[in-house]
């Protein structure tokens, strides 16, 4: 059984992701753990698995630290306390999905290892059963949020900035409106009701799902533009041209600024960065648990994934999307954001994906696995996935750890080779998915 993903474990609402299975990963995490701080994403199930979390670690004996709505690195920093962090979120997926997401006490995410053994509790039932006067208690901790500011706020500088910010109906606008304004900028917020539907927009942060925080910051001549995912672990930007800066961008502006000597991306990063910052840059799977773990073992000062995530190991081993948004303000109050944007070379690189049938999962792997070894390219990768380095770009065709679905990027010096290297392993993936 694999129950946990590279970002804990996710599924659809009452078909693979039920209460009974909430209250058994809270059941193991319980028994193993004295106290666990847990909180929850706005999604319509979240009070839902998030009492049935709770109901399995009392249970065990556990004390529960119960943030409520809150931001997942608002949850990891009330896991500092409780020793463990039980975070209830599907991240960007989809409305209809749910998941949970186990922290460590520096903030990241549990390992592979952890997971395994979470894993094998809940296999083999070996859960302790508090007696009745051993139950654990549930203390609520509403100023979590407020908590997390300040520790943000000490690590800043400060800013009259005007900033817009989407919240995409998740819990960021319990922190990020309140840390900027504390730093100085006028903030205006858009999606900031929690709403598990999502009416504002889809809980990925990506270009095209941004239009109306474009509009926002041109139509009110805003110096810039934040906008987070459901969890609001990973931000994104739009500079004060209404331009989209995305997490290969914003990975080069951080990490000129942050990372001294090393710093860790993954796989799928474009080479932007290499070519952008001094330092030396360490690659690794997709995931920001695998990137906190390299950031660790190299001691390197900054890390994260084009998909939005930034890791500051001078705060926290978690993504934080409300730390990297004020420390995005101050390296906007220094220099506009559209000058810097200017200055990173932006090299054609191509994202998608290809859906499957779940039910079919290991004869498509097994098949792709196939079609991609027979590929001809210059170099080979398995480190996670497939990365293909070809003379002039690369490809990287990923099955998604949180998704039914197949990941393709392509980056190459042209746009006709990115195209082309892009069609030729849609071509393929399609192929095995079929
Ligand atoms: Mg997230």
């Amino acid at each position: 059984m694999s129950l946990f993903g590279s970002s804990g474990v996710r599924g659809v609402v009452n078909k693979d992701f039920t209460p009974e299975l909430a209250a058994k990963i809270g059941m193991a995490v319980g028994s193993h753990n004295v106290c666990a701080a847990v909180g929850m994403d706005s999604r319509t199930s979240g009070p839902m698995i998030h009492a049935a979390v709770s109901s399995g670690l009392l249970s065990a004996g556990c004390d529960v630290f119960d943030a409520g709505l809150v931001t997942t690195p608002t949850l990891a920093e009330l896991a500092r306390t409780a020793g463990c962090g039980v975070m209830v979120t599907a991240s960007h997926n989809p409305p209809e999905y749910i998941g949970i997401k186990l922290l460590n006490p520096d903030g990241s995410g549990f390992g592979l290892n952890q997971s395994s053994a979470i894993e094998k509790i809940i296999e083999s039932r070996a859960f302790r059963l508090a007696p009745w006067d051993e139950v654990g208690i549930r203390r609520a901790f509403p100023d979590a949020a407020d908590t997390h500011a300040c520790r943000i706020q000490w690590a800043v500088g400060e800013s009259k900035l005007k900033v817009v910010v989407d919240c995409a109906n998740g819990p960021a606008f319990t922190i990020t409106p309140i840390v900027l304004q504390r730093m100085g900028c006028k903030v205006i917020t858009i999606n900031s009701n929690p709403d598990g539907h999502f009416p504002g927009r889809p809980p990925e942060p990506v270009d095209e799902n941004l239009t109306d925080l474009k509009n926002a910051v041109v139509s009110m001549k805003a110096d810039l533009g934040i906008a987070h995912d459901g969890d609001a672990d990973r931000m994104v930007a739009i500079d004060d041209k209404g331009m989209f800066l995305g997490g290969d961008q914003l990975l080069a502006l951080f990490a000129k600024r942050f990372a001294k000597k090393k710093l860790v991306v993954t796989v799928d990063t474009s080479i932007a960065i290499d070519d952008y910052v001094d330092a030396k840059v360490i690659r690794t799977r997709v995931g920001d648990v695998f990137v906190s773990e390299e950031v660790k073992k190299s001691k390197a000062s900054f890390g994260g994934e084009p998909s939005g995530t930034f890791i500051f190991p001078d705060q926290t081993y978690c993504p934080d999307g409300i730390l990297a948004a004020a420390r995005l303000v101050e390296i906007a109050t220094e220099k506009k954001l559209s000058e810097l944007r200017t200055k990173i070379p932006r090299y054609p690189i191509l994202r998608g994906a290809v859906s499957y049938n779940p039910k079919f999962k290991a004869a498509i792997l097994a098949t792709l696995d196939k079609a991609m070894r027979s590929l001809k390219c210059d170099e080979l990768l398995t480190l996670d996935g497939y990365r293909l380095q070809f003379e002039d770009g690369w490809a990287l065709v990923r099955p998604s750890g949180t998704e039914p679905k197949i990941r393709l990027v392509a980056e190459a010096r042209t746009e006709k080779r990115a195209a082309n290297i892009m069609s030729s392993m849609d071509n393929v993936v399609k192929r095995s998915c079929r």
